[in-house]
């Protein structure tokens, strides 16, 4: 059996930031990264508009307070005020800490770190690297996991964490290249899987995101929070749903529809293209819907609107947004200095996740935690986004609750010893599951059940939605649910099998679905990026709590859990 004292799951921004921060800690410790994918690979890398921080380098009038009202009102105030605190006033401590290990961000004349503007951020606060700033973090962090002599598991795919009796003892990895099945021990398990974007048929995450850690959890028997709350990112690029970042409305870009209108006038006069994510996609899928969407040949009733750059001229746009650029160049054939993007908006992230303290400790429910089980990043909900989430706090969250929870691990491991453990029936439980995933005979293929599955969340869960159109969602799902016990593979070998890691992927992103579902179905207001045509408005007092969701084969019960509200009373909403 492998030991280590951590064993964090995923090579992100959060599990990086988490292991080096245990390794700087306490450098005695034994430290293993594991994911399925190279850690660089991680779809970290793939961010690209900025972090936030108020460094002030460009407004002299920021604050940690303005941040986090910021990020509580963008949240439609159920984001939790103290976890929220903790992230803004860390901000710039965190910032400067990626600088000085030799992340490239880009300057201002006098050398400062440069500040953009972005959306719902009332300052210009957003730190960048062009617009490639996920690339230019993670090099730098992976670099670090090297230095720190921090053991990378790559490629391995891990199938369930070890809980016994409230306790977390290690997990069970599956090796892509060999086939072989592995159990760790260790005296602290760290789940950073990412996200779920998968669940959708147009998105702007990588493949990999198929909510791997929200599954696994969800069958551990822990809860999942707030999973009602899907961001739809306003600019997907259409068709292909990739994504063109915030940093390009941040830089200046115009929105219109058909007939050339900046439609955002309508909806949010003070913030025009930077309002919040929430209230953009549905202005974007507003016109649409009224026929003020675009078809190729300019006429209106088409399914996109433009992302117009062109009064920006060649030298801000290469310099400032030179990816977003080459992506509308390469996949559809637009150059945007002369011609305006086809968008609309497109699957990107998960306000929801495996709750956690701001510690990273993973809750059993509305009380108490998991011992040695900790997770930070997308895949957690520590809650600093709520409803809806602000541009540019991601990757802040990653690196601020990566930090945290690595602080707090290593803290605790100090008191627990390596766990006792029998790792045969965990073996034998594996083997099992991959020998009955390669026996079905069923008619379906992967590819074919999981486009139904991800066709049925983009029509009955996204950017708006009804109890009727919910309630034929979960219909879908239950006959996905039929068909995934009906699928077949066509490769039963043990070397390379990237067909049996998609079967336990589709698994994963089932319980995914079902769980949003379920809880989206249950909300019966409308609240940041979850907005019900049948309940339009916000209701602070049926609703104004966190969503907890158990999931199992019976079905997904709700719990509701209190939200923290020591900075900001909720208000009205406006922009
Ligand atoms: C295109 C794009 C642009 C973005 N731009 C920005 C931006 O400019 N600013 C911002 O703040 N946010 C941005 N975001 C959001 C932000 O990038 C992500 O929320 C954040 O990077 C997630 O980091 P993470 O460490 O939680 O997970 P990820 O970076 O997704 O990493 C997940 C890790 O878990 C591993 N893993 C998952 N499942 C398993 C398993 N079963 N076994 C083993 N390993 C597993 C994966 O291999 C991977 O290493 C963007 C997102 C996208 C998609």
């Amino acid at each position: 059996m492998l030991q280590h004292d951590v064993i964090i799951v995923g090579g992100g921004l959060a599990g990086s930031r988490a292991a080096v921060e245990i390794a700087r800690t306490d450098p005695q410790l034994n430290i293993a990264v594991v994911a399925k994918t190279h850690p660089i690979r991680s779809h970290s890398v793939a961010a690209q508009g900025g972090i936030a921080a108020t460094l002030k380098n460009v407004d002299s009038q920021d604050s940690w307070k303005a941040h986090a009202f910021d990020t509580v009102k963008g949240s439609d105030y159920l984001a939790d005020q103290d976890a929220v605190a903790l992230l803004t006033q860390e901000a710039p401590n965190v910032v400067i800490d990626l600088e000085h290990m030799g992340v490239l961000f880009s300057r201002l004349d006098d050398g400062r770190i440069a500040q953009r503007a972005f959306g719902g951020h009332s300052h210009n606060r957003t730190c960048y690297a062009a617009d490639k700033t996920g690339h230019a973090i993670l090099h730098e962090l992976v670099n670090n996991l090297r230095r720190y002599g921090v053991t990378i598991y790559d490629e391995w795919y891990v199938m369930r964490p070890i809980i016994e009796e409230g306790d977390a003892k290690g997990l069970v990895m599956y090796h892509l290249e060999s086939g072989r099945i592995e159990v760790v021990r260790a005296k602290a398990v760290m789940f950073a899987t990412g996200g779920y974007g998968r669940a959708f048929n147009t998105t702007s995450n990588d493949y990999a995101s198929t909510g791997d850690g929200l599954g696994m959890a969800a069958v551990a028997g822990l809860p999942l929070e707030d999973m009602e709350f899907v961001q739809f990112h306003p600019t997907g690029l259409y068709p292909v749903g990739v994504l063109i970042s915030e940093a390009v409305r941040g830089e200046g870009a115009y929105l219109r529809n058909a007939h050339g209108d900046r439609f955002m006038e309508q909806y949010a006069p003070s913030k025009m293209e930077l309002a919040p994510r929430d209230i953009t996609s549905r202005a974007i899928a507003t016109e649409i819907r009224q026929g003020r969407g675009i078809h190729p040949d300019g006429s209106p009733g088409g399914s996109y609107v433009h992302l117009d750059l062109r009064h920006m001229g060649r030298e801000t746009i290469m310099s400032r947004v030179p990816f977003c650029w080459e992506e509308a160049h390469r996949l559809v054939g637009v150059d945007a200095v002369h011609e305006p993007m086809p968008v609309r908006p497109t699957a990107h992230y998960s306000m929801g996740g495996i709750p956690t303290n701001t510690r990273g400790q993973v809750r059993l429910g509305p009380e108490g935690f998991v011992s040695g089980f900790y997770a930070a990043g997308e895949c957690a909900c520590v809650s600093v986004h709520g409803g809806n989430r602000l541009g540019s706090n991601s990757l802040l969250e990653c690196v601020v609750y990566g930090k945290l929870t690595g602080a707090a691990i290593a803290e605790d491991v100090q008191s627990r010893k390596l766990p006792e453990l029998d790792e045969r029936p965990y073996i034998e439980a594996a083997q099992q599951r991959l020998q009955n995933l390669c026996d079905r005979q069923g008619e379906y293929r992967i590819n074919q059940v999981r486009q139904q599955l991800q066709d049925t969340m983009s029509e009955f869960c996204g950017v708006f939605r009804s109890q009727e159109l919910m309630q034929r969602g979960l219909d879908e799902l239950g006959a996905i649910a039929q068909q995934v016990q009906q699928i077949h593979l066509d490769d039963s070998g043990t070397l390379w099998n990237t067909e049996l890691i998609e079967a336990m992927e589709l698994e994963n992103l089932l319980i995914v679905a079902q769980t949003i579902l379920h809880s989206a179905f249950n909300r019966r207001e409308s609240r940041g990026a979850h907005f019900r045509e049948d309940y339009p408005s916000r209701n602070d007092g049926d609703f104004l709590h966190h969503t907890l969701a158990y999931h199992s084969a019976a079905g997904v019960d709700i719990v509701p859990m209190s939200v923290n509200l020591s900075l900001f009373e909720p208000q009205e909403r406006k922009y």
